[in-house]
């Protein structure tokens, strides 16, 4: 015979309970100054006990009776007791005990799958570092499409902001204005702003910030041979900002922090002094050159400037001599991306250009 140790609440007894003994077969339950039955008519079960191992059986006592009349409430708190309890229920409680069993189980199915939620959630951060670099190219890509213009525009600026103590802007003189204007000839109609900028720097180099910022230097200037050979490069530069090759190389070098920064929602902000940093060494993909090759070959056909300064510069670049020029180690020219450059320039046939208006070649800074 069975005695368990349980606490009960009913009909005039304490509020926080009494203690009594239950025992399992008869299912008299006694205490010190009284005895009542479980009822061989199930009440409700439910799991009890600041742990919940424990477990309640209550009932409504409907029999006319001195204080019996009520509800009450049978627990069996140690975890021990109230296993026993569940595996070998009273008479007539099984089938509220199976339910409460069929309950448990749900939420244990829940609980489990607030775990591997819970894992995905930490593991996550190491999965993103993981696919960024087995996919930096597709995942800057991807990251790079979440990006409104606007965006774009906000950290192209902050970027810009962040570099410009160090370049020798020389925004003021006729060169300047000859390089805005060229600009202005060959982004008609897109959907950034642009601003063009001259800097005093000897290197032969050019950069597009993304958003629409494309830097000269005043050592390419010098180089050029013709306004058509500038307008060749800029051409290429600008699509470097429609194609987005500077923002999606930006977003494969910054990696993670970009995809943290997207999240958080200030990709500006967050990006800004480490953009500035990679700005001027953006290297891209030789398939990225040949696109901006070609579209900046339709875009100076659009402009009514003769493509042929495009091609015509590489030439100059490389009886230049000496070092190869910065622009070529940020911008992988070869000889497959010339002749695809001539190849489309053939296609497209011979227009008759009228030579840009620009009397002394290379203009003052
Ligand atoms: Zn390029």
């Amino acid at each position: 015979m069975e005695a368990i140790n349980a606490r009960l609440f009913g009909p005039g007894l304490p509020p926080a309970g009494q203690t009594c003994t239950w025992q399992r077969d008869s299912g008299l339950i006694s205490w010190a100054e009284g005895r009542t039955r479980l009822p061989a008519t199930a009440g409700e079960v439910r799991v009890a006990g600041f742990d919940l191992q424990g477990i309640e059986l209550a009932w409504q006592d409907a029999r006319s009776g001195a204080g019996a009349q009520g509800r009450w409430a049978l627990q069996v708190l140690a975890a021990g007791e109230a296993a026993r309890v569940r595996a070998a229920p009273p008479a007539g409680w099984h089938e509220v005990f199976a339910k409460l069993a069929g309950g448990r189980r749900a939420r244990r199915g829940r609980l489990a799958l607030g775990w591997s939620a819970l894992l995905l959630f930490l593991a996550l951060p190491l999965l993103l570092v993981l696919g960024f670099f087995l996919l930096a190219d597709d995942l800057a890509g991807w990251a790079a499409s979440r990006v409104s213009v606007k965006q774009e525009v906000a950290l192209g600026d902050a970027s810009f902001a962040a570099m410009k103590p160090r370049l020798a802007l020389r925004d003021d003189g006729e060169a300047a204005a000859v390089l805005r204007e060229l600009g202005a000839r060959l982004t008609r109609g897109s959907v950034y702003t642009y601003r063009f900028h001259l800097v005093e720097d000897k290197s032969i180099n050019a950069f597009a910030v993304p958003g629409g910022i494309v830097v000269v230097h005043s050592g390419l200037l010098a180089a050029t041979r013709s306004p058509e050979e500038l307008a060749g490069v800029l051409a290429h530069e600008v699509q470097h900002v429609e194609l987005r090759h500077s923002l999606k190389s930006i977003m494969k070098q910054l990696g993670l922090s970009a995809v943290w920064a997207m999240a958080s929602g200030d990709l500006a902000g967050a990006m800004t002094g480490k953009a500035a940093q990679h700005m001027m060494e953006l290297k891209f993909s030789r398939d990225a050159e040949r696109e901006a090759d070609s579209a900046g070959l339709d875009a100076l056909l659009r402009a009514g400037i003769d493509p042929a300064g495009m091609p015509a510069f590489f030439a100059t670049l490389d009886k230049a001599g000496g070092a190869p020029p910065a622009l070529l180690s940020t911008h992988p020219a070869s000889a497959a991306r010339r002749e695809a450059l001539a190849a489309r320039m053939q296609a497209k046939g011979s227009h008759p250009f009228e030579p840009l208006p620009y009397r002394s070649w290379p203009p003052a800074l």
